[in-house]
């Protein structure tokens, strides 16, 4: 029998450590529900594969139905992390694909990718920190600590985008509509109008009137713009 050190996960285990890890790195609490939100599963799917994941020894699950990664699942966790986004690296610079396409073509590669090849691309792709929509590549959470949402933000400041929130990444309608937009990490923008009652939020890029629901401006992280940061009429 294979020991435990020896196991490589199933695609569909890797997945599961990845969601894990994003919501335990975001203080949410893990529970089976939550799971079955984040990767689009049936509550019952994710308690069989939870329980096989416990088995296993990749995931420990506490009185209060609390999961939490042993040290091997955290191990998985971060290196499947790292390929997705060196791949999504690698399918934007090399293949040019737009913004709203990276994640999911990057999801199909990620679990094949060799050591070799994880270590190969680290170097070509220059030992990024961030993904190519600003999220951190396991280790560098401090370099997006900074950073708040854009629904969070007053009329009258200039910002730029650093961050586009990876439970938005796999949604494709709201990807390309933002990538249309040009509302990409490093677009300069300004907050012109926040209708709090209407949920929404009037902002201008590329001297163009947007409109966003603040629900998906909660997802876009903005730092202020130094060079920008007047009310402008
Ligand atoms: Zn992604
Ligand atoms: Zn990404």
């Amino acid at each position: 029998m294979m020991s435990i050190e020896n196991q490589k996960p199933s695609p569909t285990i890797e997945d599961y450590l990845g969601v894990i890890y994003t919501l335990d790195r975001d203080g949410e609490r893990v529970i089976g529900a939550r799971l079955a939100e984040s990767l689009d599963v049936s509550p019952p799917t994710v308690t069989a594969t939870l329980k096989r994941m416990c088995r296993d020894g990749w995931i420990e699950i506490n009185d209060d139905k609390e999961v939490s990664l042993t040290s091997q699942g955290r191990v998985m966790a971060t290196s499947l992390i790292r390929r997705h986004m060196l791949t999504e690296w690698m399918l934007s610079r090399v293949l040019k694909l737009p913004l709203a396409e990276l994640h999911r073509e990057a999801h199909q590669i990620e679990h094949t990718l060799s050591k070799e090849v994880e270590a190969r691309l680290q170097s070509e792709m220059a030992d990024p920190r961030l993904c190519p929509h600003g999220n951190p590549l396991p280790g560098f959470e401090g370099e997006v600590s900074q950073w708040i949402p854009l629904s969070s933000i007053n009329a009258g400041s200039g910002v730029v985008v650093k961050r586009i929130h990876e439970n938005i990444e796999d949604d494709y309608e709201r990807l390309s509509f933002l990538e249309k937009e040009g509302l990409i990490p490093g677009a300069r923008i300004l907050v012109e109008e926040v209708l709090t009652f209407n949920e929404t939020i009037r902002i201008k890029v590329n001297k163009k009137d947007v409109v966003l629901g603040l629900r998906l401006a909660d997802r876009v992280f903005v730092a202020q713009d130094p060079e920008n940061n007047q009310v402008q009429s």
